[in-house]
């Protein structure tokens, strides 16, 4: 099977460059890239127009909830694979707190399985540090890691057990694969609604204070440090983490993050402006100007390597009721390309390439995916072809995803996946799932 995209400009993240040209693909790994590589097709291949677009390398989200098994109410492999690839999303990582857990190697075989059957993107599963998420013992990493796992997280609880850390530290060397930390201090956070600040005073809400999730961080750095292994942080979100995160560095201490797109985009004063609406709630909280600010430099700067959606879906029932209630979580499969086009690369926080590199090279090289992220021959033909000028209106109606658990919904954006090409076969076009 060949199919050549003619004619659009191609992103480079490993060089930082853009330029003119085409893209061969053939049996699923992209045989050739650059200017007339389209001549050299084979008749009969299947030829994508992609003048006026942009190409770049599929984009990746390392941190995904899928729900599937058990909360297929709110998600399953079918609805979020088809959301990621509306997104121009070709790769997911799901994290493991479904019911049951994914924390032995049954599960990891389930998703795999299951996501080759009815998924339309690569979905790559993530294992449980311990068993059930309850802290207590390990899971059974080793086992999980045959199976194929790209990373360890407990995504939703802090691994409280500093020994417990310490020894899942120790299988990530072994095994080669990160330990992704959600990295929170559960007391400091108990009962948190919100960022800890002036507006969490002027709500009435109780606040989550920044120190609750750079206290954590330092303590796994620290431990990365006596152990070796490598600690990946979640969905970082404020510059008492980076800075906590930029010490550990400057110790040689193997630590990477990630971003999201609600936290380089939305403060604290949200939950207020939108009158406690409860898709402003979300764990870690929407975080003050100050905070934002970081998140924006840090991505800018490439400090923050990565950006992960933390796509959370959740029902309505989940989200109807008081902000003191409501369900943690925002979804992004859908959201994430336009809100960063706009708002980051669109208002001069951050360029292009290096929002593009956040979602393919820099996630990539986290979780160790050789032949995903950049855009070469021998890579897997996974790319996303982007309109950057396409003017929209968000409407989480025409989601693809079983939820709508938003705070983007309505707001005007530009730029889309125009297509998504998964292994060589174009997946997602012009508003359509083609598969
Ligand atoms: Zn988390």
């Amino acid at each position: 099977m060949t199919l050549v995209i003619k004619g659009g400009r191609l992103l480079c993240p490993e060089r930082g460059t853009v330029e003119e040209g085409d893209v061969l693909c053939r049996d699923g790994l992209i045989e050739a890239v650059g200017p007339g590589v389209a001549a050299g097709a084979p008749a009969g291949a299947e030829v994508f127009d992609a003048r006026g677009l942009l190409v770049v390398p599929g984009l990746i989200d390392m941190h995904v909830h899928l729900r599937d098994p058990g909360l297929e109410y709110k998600e399953d492999i079918v609805s979020g694979t088809r959301a990621a690839a509306a997104g121009g999303f070709t790769t997911v990582a799901c994290m493991p707190n479904t019911s049951p857990v994914v924390d032995h190697a049954a599960m990891v075989s389930y998703i795999v399985g299951r996501a080759r059957q009815v998924g339309v993107v690569n979905v790559l599963p993530i294992g449980a540090v311990t068993k059930g998420l309850a802290g207590k013992e390990l899971a059974e990493i080793g086992d999980m890691s045959q199976a194929g796992i790209v990373g360890i997280s407990d995504d939703g609880q802090p691994v409280w057990n500093g020994e417990l850390m310490r020894t899942a530290l120790q299988y990530s060397s072994m095994y080669g694969i990160p330990v992704i930390a959600h990295s929170e201090d559960r007391h400091l956070a108990e009962e948190g609604q919100m960022h800890y600040g002036a507006w969490s005073a002027v709500l009435g809400l109780r606040g989550i204070p920044a120190v609750a999730e750079a206290a954590m961080i330092a303590r796994d750095c620290m431990l990365v440090e006596l152990t070796g292994g490598r600690l990946h942080v979640a969905h970082v979100s404020t510059e008492l983490s980076l800075s906590v995160i930029a010490w550990a560095r400057a110790r040689g201490i193997a630590v990477t993050c990630e971003v999201t797109p609600h936290h380089l985009t939305l403060t604290d004063e949200e939950v207020a402006r939108t009158g406690y609406d409860t898709s402003t709630k979300v764990n870690p909280p929407l975080r003050g100007p100050a905070d934002v600010e970081a998140m924006r430099k840090g991505l800018r700067e490439g400090f923050i390597e990565a950006i992960g959606s933390d796509h959370a879906p959740h029902s309505r029932d989940d989200k109807d009721v008081e902000y003191n209630f409501a369900a943690n979580g925002v979804i992004g499969l859908e959201t994430t390309v336009p809100v960063l086009l706009t708002e980051i690369v669109g208002k001069g926080h951050a360029d292009l390439v290096t929002v593009v590199r956040a979602m393919t090279l820099g996630p990539a090289r986290i979780l160790g995916l050789e032949r995903k992220g950049r855009l070469a021959a021998g890579m897997d033909a996974d790319l996303a072809i982007l309109d950057l000028d396409h003017p929209w209106r968000i409407d989480p109606a025409a989601f693809k995803s079983k939820s709508r658990n938003t705070p983007f919904a309505g707001w005007e954006v530009r730029g889309l996946a125009a297509a998504t090409v998964v292994a060589g076969r174009v997946v997602w076009r012009d508003g359509q799932i083609c598969v």
